[in-house]
């Protein structure tokens, strides 16, 4: 499904953030990116996404090169991308459901009932039934990643890809989140975790990718 080819990025400015990665993911597949802050976990991401294009080589998603495609087509095939990001971007002025509703809405393809009944079945997966109407900032850390997590699958994605899901949580937490991404792997999704701490991959026996200064080790 992604398959990068002798892939480098260099920011502007000449930071080497990624040097000649070569690696497959399978459809389907769950993996983790390993490796400390700066090892380029989150360059990786956002190439997946098509949020930032190689400065050396290719990066395929189904068969598609991402720097060879338009803005518009980008833009249709991140419709089936998940992405839960590091920052959150939660809109504190909404409550859940509306967060929840946001990429629907945004995607304009779903009536209002729909999507409604869209983003409840998403809230429902990711254990945050009965807080639908609850302000973001009323939930715990946890719980406001869960909503990251419903906001970032209700489109239902092939392909969900998430950036230190559970950093800032508690171990306890932390590990509840990771059974929550196993959960849509096993329900068919191919899943993509960036995290810095592998103690938390250790029990799932997927393939981890570790990254050390921007290299695939
Ligand atoms: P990680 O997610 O593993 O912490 P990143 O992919 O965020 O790693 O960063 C890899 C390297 O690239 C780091 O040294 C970081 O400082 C640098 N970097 C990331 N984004 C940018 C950017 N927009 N401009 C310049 N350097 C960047
Ligand atoms: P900045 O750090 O410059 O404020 P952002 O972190 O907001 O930028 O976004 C980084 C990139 O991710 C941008 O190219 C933006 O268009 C893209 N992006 C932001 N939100 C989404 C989303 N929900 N889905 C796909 N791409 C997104």
């Amino acid at each position: 499904m992604i398959k990068f080819e002798q892939v480098s990025k260099t920011y502007p400015g000449g930071h080497a953030a990624l040097k000649n990665l070569s690696f497959k993911i399978d459809k389907g597949e769950m993996i983790f990116l390993a490796g400390h802050s700066g090892a380029g976990k989150s360059t990786i991401l956002k190439l997946i996404a098509g949020i930032t294009k190689p400065s050396e080589g290719v990066v395929r998603l189904n068969q598609h090169v991402l720097g060879d495609l338009s803005d518009n087509h980008l833009g249709f095939l991140r419709q089936h991308i998940g992405i839960v990001f590091q920052d959150h971007k939660i809109l504190f002025d909404r409550d859940v459901l509306a967060n929840v509703m946001l990429p629907l809405v945004i995607s304009g393809a779903y009536s209002k009932k729909d999507a409604l009944k869209r983003a409840r079945v998403a809230i429902d997966k990711v254990g945050l039934a009965g807080k639908e109407t609850a302000m973001p900032v009323t939930l715990s850390g946890g719980e406001q990643q869960r909503l990251c997590i419903a906001r970032a699958v209700v489109n239902q994605p092939t392909l969900l890809i998430a950036d230190e899901p559970s950093a800032n949580l508690d171990r306890a937490y932390a590990l509840d989140i990771m059974e929550l991404f196993s959960s849509f792997h096993k329900a068919g999704t191919t899943v993509v975790v960036a995290a810095h701490d592998e103690t938390l991959m250790a029990d799932y026996g997927h393939r981890i990718l570790r990254l050390q200064q921007g290299r695939l080790i």
